[in-house]
Formats: C-alpha cells, structure tokens, sequence
C-alpha cells in the first residue's frame, strides 16, 4: 500500500509535468521566509507570492514561472487558517499535512483549471462523478461582489448535474491567504463518502460524510492593509489538494487516520502506551481515540517542524510549536498513561512515513544509472592503452546523462588507481559556464529538478532536449 501511495502522489505530479507541461517546484520550508505577515506555511501558494503581487524580482527563475505543480509542506496552527482546535476532533484536520497544488501565473484560467481537475479526479483516479460536488463563489452584495456565474456554466459544460453545484458566501469560497496578501474566489470539490443519496445540505457542513478535497482558487486581488481589495496586475490560478484527503479517498477510508499514512503511527502510539494495548471496557473509549489523533497530528508537526529548524521556544512560531508539544505530552500522559519519553519513540515511525520512501525512490533511480555508469568506467578504464589519467570528456558526460556527482567520480576512478584528467574536465564546466547566458538570451533557461543541463525550459513552457554539449553549441 505505502508503494501505490506514493505512486498516486507521483500521479498527480505527472499529470500536471507531461499532460500539461508544468514545472516541478520542490515543497518550500515550513517556516516562512521573508513574509512576517506568516507564522507557518499555510499554503502551496505562499512561496509564489511575489508572482501574484507582481513583485518578485525580473531577474529570478520564478519570474519565468508560467505552469508549476509542487507538494508543499503545510501548518496550520495559529495565524488565521488555525485548526488546532479541530484536531482530533474530527478526522480530516491535521496541524501539518501536505498540499498538492498546480498554478498558472497568467497563462491558463478557470476553464482549463475546472477541466484538469475533473480530469485527474474523475480519469486518472477514476473517483465515481456521483460521490463529488463542486461549490462556486456566490457572491457577496455588502462588499459589491458579484457571484462566480462563469464558474457555475464551466462545471455545467463539463457536464456535472446542476443539482450538485452550490453557492457558497465569503467565508467557504473566498479564499484568503492571510489578513493581507493574494486572494480571490475559488470553486471547491468536496467528495461523500457514502453515497447513494443528495447530500448537497452536507457540503460545508461539519460532517464528515462529505469532504472538501481540492480547492481551486482564481487569484485577482490583494488584500491591502486597510481592508480594501486591489485588483491585480494579471489572472492566476493557484489549487491545493489536501494529500491525507485525497488518499483517504482513494484508499475508501473514512477516515485519514485509517490511511497508510497515520495506521503504521497508531500502531507505535500502541506499543510505546501499553497501557491500552488490547485492552477493552476503557472507562471513556471517545477520549482515547481522540489522543491517538492527536498524538499521531502532533508528533507529525513536531518532527517536520524541527528537522526544518523550527523549535518549541517563547515566541512566534516557536510558541506555537511548545503548545503543540504540550497538547502531545497532556495527551500522551494523562489520557494514554505513557511513560517518560514515549513521544520521541514516535519519530522513527514518522521519518518512514514521511521520508524513507523518498529516499528509496531515489536510490532506485540512481542504482541503475550506476550499474550503468560502472560499465561506462570499466570500459573506458581497459581501453586507455597505457595511459594513467581519466578523461574528462567521459567523466562529463556521465555526469551529464547519468546523474553522476563529479566528485563522486573522481573517487572511483582514483579507487582503480587512475587520476581524473581535470584540465580537461574543468574546459568542459567552464565551457557550460561561459555558455549559459547567451542561452538566457535565446529564452532558454535551466530546471533544477533534472539533471544538469540535459532538459531546459522554453519561454513557451516547453522543455528542449539538451542531449550533450555539442547540442548545446549546435544551438549558439
Ligand atoms: P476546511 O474547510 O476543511 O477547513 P479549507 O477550506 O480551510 O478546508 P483550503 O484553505 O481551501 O482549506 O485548503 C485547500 C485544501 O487543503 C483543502 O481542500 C483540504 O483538502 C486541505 N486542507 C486544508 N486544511 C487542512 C487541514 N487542516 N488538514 C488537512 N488538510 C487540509
Ligand atoms: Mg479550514
Ligand atoms: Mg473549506
Ligand atoms: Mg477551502
């Protein structure tokens, strides 16, 4: 199961990359940088927030940003999307959960935004179109804006039943980034969990019969500090998906604790709190349930938290942070009867869920690059005819198709007693140096996600195939 989560994550992540070229942008630390109107990351769209307001600087890749496509790292405690009271409460909000999000920044707008999402919901994840509603912004008369009609006729098209497309006011289909910043209305798919009935009254309610899944807003104002609504400069569309949710659906769970991303910590949470293992006739059944959520929530917070250097301290983000670690231990001890360093005996369990799979993704990509590269250097190595330095051209190139760190090379050809030829292989770095901003100038810039300079990104949003140096110089 953990390997077709992690596949259904990439699914969404391929989607938007190959069907419909957009850019893979790595998830942004947790604690913001640079925006004090923020405690935490709320959002996917908190790091694209100078694109919206038109301030990001001209010279800076995300300048260039058209269609992007990330998994962001969210927290929501404290500042004003707070769900720490919810948590454990219900089922579907965490303090820390990751977002999957697309954008356009000024290049495609609501049809095409509305028709994606269907597409990947309804194709690719082949959820049945009667368990989903969608909601539209209503409109709001006292602060002179109009309803989202447009919106309502896209969903039509696209042929969901009228009677499963709802208005909702400001505060469901307005989204706002903060108490300034980016905002504008959204358009909601929410997902029922049972099915076989019309439950349009259950949308927005508090049941967890029916879940917002995905949030698509249309980006056209910001909020200014006096309260007032500034248009902005161009149209942008900016999505967030809430991943617990998603596989919480697609595993036909009701629950996003009953999902492989949270069972593997209930387990640990049973092992380090023996105290209720198998055990039956709890005085209050309700309230053990609930700290396990809470203790799973919180123990996901704290670790990712920490490992991106935010620390339980006295002020700001920190503060929060304490509170969650408090909320933890209250739970842990009181209501599970743990013992004295229970909590931190979750972080392995954590650190599978959250980050081993990665690590082996990756080490799958890598092993057969290198049993590749092995017989590249094996060859290369008997055919030298004498002599005792490596070439560089060669080492290049598998640096440049393979993936190779250059460092790493030099280290196995100097375990075969060889040296690398670094003359020759600095001519070739320096030759790609010199040759970058006349690249620039022809509109051709480098994605960092891929290895280097083997794809590049067009101006149209197109990748270009680099296969080697000499394409390179073919294009100058
Ligand atoms: P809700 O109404 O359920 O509180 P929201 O409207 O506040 O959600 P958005 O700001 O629209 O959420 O965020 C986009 C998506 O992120 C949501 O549709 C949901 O899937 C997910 N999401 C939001 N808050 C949480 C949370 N606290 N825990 C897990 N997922 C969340
Ligand atoms: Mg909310
Ligand atoms: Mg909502
Ligand atoms: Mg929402």
């Amino acid at each position: 199961p953990r390997e077709l989560l992690l596949h259904r994550r990439l699914l969404e992540i391929k989607f938007f990359k190959e069907r419909h070229g957009h850019r893979v942008v790595p998830s942004a630390p947790v604690r913001p940088r640079g925006d004090p109107s923020l405690l935490f990351v709320n959002a996917g769209m908190n790091q694209f927030k100078p694109i919206f307001l038109g301030t990001v600087d001209p010279r800076s890749e995300m300048a260039r940003y058209r269609r992007v496509v990330n998994s962001q790292k969210c927290v929501r405690a404290g500042g004003k999307h707070n769900d720490l009271d919810d948590v454990g409460r219900d089922v579907y909000h965490h303090t820390f959960f990751e977002m999957l999000g697309n954008w356009s920044f000024g290049d495609y707008f609501k049809e095409e935004a509305c028709a994606m999402a269907w597409q990947l919901l309804t194709g690719s994840y082949g959820i049945p179109r009667d368990r989903l509603y969608v909601s539209y912004f209503g409109g709001d008369r006292t602060l002179g804006l109009e309803a989202d009609e447009e919106t309502r006729e896209i969903w039509l098209n696209i042929g969901v039943q009228p009677n499963r497309i709802l208005p909702f006011g400001m505060k469901d289909n307005f989204w706002e980034m903060g108490e300034t910043g980016p905002c504008g209305p959204c358009t909601e798919i929410h997902y029922d969990h049972v099915g076989g009935r019309d439950v349009a009254h259950l949308v927005n309610s508090d049941s967890s019969d029916v879940v917002e899944i995905w949030n698509l807003v249309f980006m056209q104002y910001s909020r200014e500090a006096d309260g007032s609504l500034r248009a902005l400069h161009q149209h942008s569309v900016d999505t967030g998906m809430g991943l617990e949710r998603l596989v919480a659906v697609l595993q036909g769970k009701r629950s996003n604790y009953d999902t492989d991303l949270f069972t593997p910590l209930f387990s640990a949470i049973q092992q380090v709190c023996p105290e209720y293992r198998g055990q039956t006739g709890v005085a209050d059944k309700s309230k053990v349930d609930m700290a396990y959520r809470v203790i799973a929530d919180h123990i996901r917070a704290l670790t990712v938290c920490i490992a991106d250097g935010v620390y339980p301290g006295m002020s700001g983000a920190q503060l929060v942070l304490r509170h969650i670690l408090r909320r933890a231990v209250r739970f842990s001890t009181e209501v599970l009867k743990s013992t004295p360093g229970s909590l931190s005996k979750l972080v392995p369990t954590v650190v599978h869920i959250l980050i081993m799979d990665i690590i082996n993704d990756n080490e799958a990509q890598f092993l057969s690059s290198l049993k590749q590269g092995r017989r590249v250097i094996d060859r290369t190595l008997q055919n030298m005819n004498g002599s005792t330095v490596f070439p560089g051209s060669v080492a290049w190139s598998l640096h440049c198709h393979l993936g190779f760190p250059l460092d790493l090379l030099r280290l196995m050809v100097e375990e075969k007693g060889v040296a690398m030829d670094t003359e020759a292989l600095d001519s070739c770095v320096d030759l790609d140096v010199k040759v970058l901003p006349e690249l620039q100038g022809l509109g051709i810039t480098y994605t960092n996600d891929l290895p280097k300079y083997q794809y590049s990104l067009g101006q149209d949003g197109r990748y270009v195939f680099l296969p080697c140096h000499a394409t390179i110089q073919a294009l100058i």
